[in-house]
């Protein structure tokens, strides 16, 4: 079997989890071996028919109580033993932070080399994977040699695809887990951003040097709003303390994988491209039309986004507004 390993929090399925399923099918299907999911720490029955959902024919719930809360030596150290007990051909996860931390535990307990985020994976004698690095600005071919590769798949890398409604066996599994593994628990969360974030947002609107100014970018924050988005920067803007880096696409920022990405007064550099590179749709809006991002964009404007973005925002809410009832071409006649 492939066993993919579920990223999970308070319930909710990672987006990441469905990625690393999509990324498995074909994988398991090269390999010729059923497609299985361990859930580790958590047995809700939504967790359990989402993997179903995205391929897994069994998912093998792991329990116990130091499992209630994240912890990287916990999860890993019962995802080390759920392996030795279910004996996978390979190991998957998504290389979220989360991901790759818990499976470099297991790795690490198993004694097996990890390769992390994995673009392609060819199974063989030796394994032939290709890997990104620097937020995808290398690629490296890699070969494996492992009796049980162990592997992380690049965020973003696939978009994650249901496979219809399939119902998944479910296997327990309690793992024997000293006390002294709960060294490092998540406790709390202070979540800094509400509602739409930029690593899951569908609309991003980005703003580069060419914005002008922190105040500048109000005009990218009000678009942002009408599309139900969030607003996105280059490296310029964060080194020139415009926006917070939180906000920055990029190699030393996020990878976005929107469905539209509109960016306005960006050049493109290789280190953005490689965060923005996963979207889906791109709109450019830069003066210069010899700019990077217009030769990458689907759409480009080549005007100034002072005058571009506010009409843009200006003909959503002009198409919004509901418009007055047409006069009755009967009206007054026959009075
Ligand atoms: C190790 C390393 C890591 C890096 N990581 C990142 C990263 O994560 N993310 C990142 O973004 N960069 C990163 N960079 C920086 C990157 O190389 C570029 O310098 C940066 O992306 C440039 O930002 P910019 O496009 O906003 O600015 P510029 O390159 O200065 O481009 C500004 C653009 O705005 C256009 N413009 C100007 N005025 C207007 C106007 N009124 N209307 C429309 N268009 C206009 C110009 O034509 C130009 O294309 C990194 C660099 C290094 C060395």
């Amino acid at each position: 079997m492939l066993l993919v390993v579920l990223e999970h929090d308070r319930g909710e399925m990672a987006e990441a989890a469905r990625e690393a399923l999509t990324f498995a099918r074909p994988l398991a299907a090269a390999l010729g071996v059923e497609l299985h999911a361990a859930l580790i720490g958590s047995s809700d029955s939504n967790l359990v028919a989402e993997a179903g959902r995205h391929g897994a024919e069994t998912v093998h719930v792991v329990r116990h109580e130091i499992l209630s809360e994240y912890g990287p030596e916990a999860v890993g150290s019962a995802l080390a033993e759920l392996i030795d007990e279910v004996d996978p051909t390979a190991v998957l996860a998504c290389a979220t932070d989360r991901g790759n931390e818990t499976m470099a535990f297991a790795a690490s307990c198993l004694d097996m080399p990890l390769v992390t985020n994995c673009v392609e994976v060819v199974p063989g004698d030796p394994w032939e994977i290709t890997r990104m690095q620097w937020g995808g600005s290398l690629l490296e071919d890699v070969t494996l040699v492992s009796a049980r590769p162990l592997l992380t798949c690049g965020l973003h890398v696939v978009a994650s695809e249901p496979v219809g409604p399939v119902e998944a066996a479910v296997e327990e599994f309690q793992p024997d887990l000293d006390e002294s593994l709960a060294r490092s628990i998540l406790r709390d969360r202070v979540v800094l951003t509400q509602g739409v974030t930029l690593p899951t947002a569908q609309v991003v609107c980005g703003g580069g040097r060419g914005v002008g100014s922190a105040d500048g970018f109000a005009i990218l924050d009000e678009l942002a709003g009408e599309l139900g988005g969030v607003v996105g920067c280059s490296r310029a803007v964060t080194n020139l303390g415009w926006r917070p880096h939180k906000d920055q696409v990029g190699q030393t920022g996020t990878r976005i994988a929107p469905e539209v990405y509109i960016a306005s007064g960006i050049s493109g550099a290789i280190q953005h491209w490689v965060g923005a590179m996963a979207s889906q749709h791109i709109l450019a809006i830069n003066t210069d039309r010899e700019a990077n991002i217009v030769a990458k964009a689907d759409w480009a404007v080549i005007a100034d986004l002072h005058e571009v973005i506010p009409a843009i925002t200006a003909e959503i809410r002009r198409r919004r507004r509901p418009r007055p009832p047409s006069p009755s071409p009967n009206r007054n006649q026959g009075a």
